[in-house]
């Protein structure tokens, strides 16, 4: 199997390790790797690990809204295609990992799924051209942009929808290579799919979107980009099982529960 970077639990780890999970082989290293983390001396194998984290811990988590064609469709009664990327923040403190639980607060009665495409930054930059956009990518994973759908439309502007704890699963690890410029995301909702979008159908692609948030602001090593969600997103309950796939990535499954 290709070579996967995660971060894991394990006895000799129980705060969480990174590591480089490569064919039957486990590489701990002294810290994240986009962190220039370098192999430590470790007797670990995959069948040490307890459990697989959330495989980044950004600075910033940032998002776009309404990137795909038939989702800006389904959302809004015509395709009124943005003329520039919507961006928005989802904060670190709503990670969580593989498995883990996505609480739903009280606060909502419509807790949606999103599946998307997240792309973790390895390089520092700022006003980075598109044409160098490709240099500054660590690698990818899957993401859940959970959202309050009743509380975005209340509020207006999307913190509260968005931010609650446990609504942003990552993982479950993040793989160096992809042709992110078609792939296949995927919602799987109680193990029907829901959601099949190719990332050809983004209206803004990878390099495009690291260039545009770039003018905004500093990327840094392990930041996420969430690169928005296909059509077909749907409100969950506390007991169903959601399941991100991004082909040439992986699935990330969470369950979830209520408050
Ligand atoms: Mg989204």
């Amino acid at each position: 199997m290709d070579k996967r970077y995660i971060r894991f639990t394990s006895a000799a780890h129980p705060e969480g390790g990174y590591g480089i999970l490569e064919d039957d082989k486990l590489t701990v290293l002294d810290r994240a790797p986009w962190a220039d983390g370098q192999p430590i001396e470790s007797n670990e194998s995959p069948q040490s690990i307890i459990n697989l984290l959330a495989p980044v811990q950004p600075s910033k988590i940032i998002c776009i809204g309404l990137n795909y064609h038939a989702h800006v469709e389904a959302s809004q009664s015509a395709d009124n295609a943005p003329e520039r990327p919507l961006i928005f923040f989802k904060p670190p403190s709503s990670i969580i990992g593989p498995n883990e639980a996505i609480v739903h607060p009280p606060e909502s009665k419509r807790v949606d799924y999103e599946a998307e495409l997240g792309v973790v930054i390895g390089k520092t930059g700022h006003h980075i051209s598109e044409e160098a956009a490709e240099k500054h990518i660590f690698g990818f994973t899957c993401v859940n942009d959970v959202t309050a759908r009743d509380l975005q439309k209340v509020d207006g502007q999307w913190s509260r929808a968005k931010g609650f704890d446990t609504f942003c699963p990552v993982g479950p690890w993040i793989v160096p290579k992809l042709n992110h410029a078609d792939t296949l995301v995927e919602g799987i909702h109680n193990d029907k799919v829901k959601q099949s979008g190719r990332t050809s159908l983004m209206i803004f692609d990878i390099p495009f979107l690291i260039s545009y948030i770039s003018r905004v602001m500093t990327l840094y090593p392990g930041d996420l980009i969430s690169t928005g969600t296909p059509a077909g997103i749907a409100p969950m309950k506390p007991g169903d099982k959601i399941v991100v796939r991004v082909e040439g990535v992986g699935k990330l499954s969470n369950t979830v529960v209520a408050s």
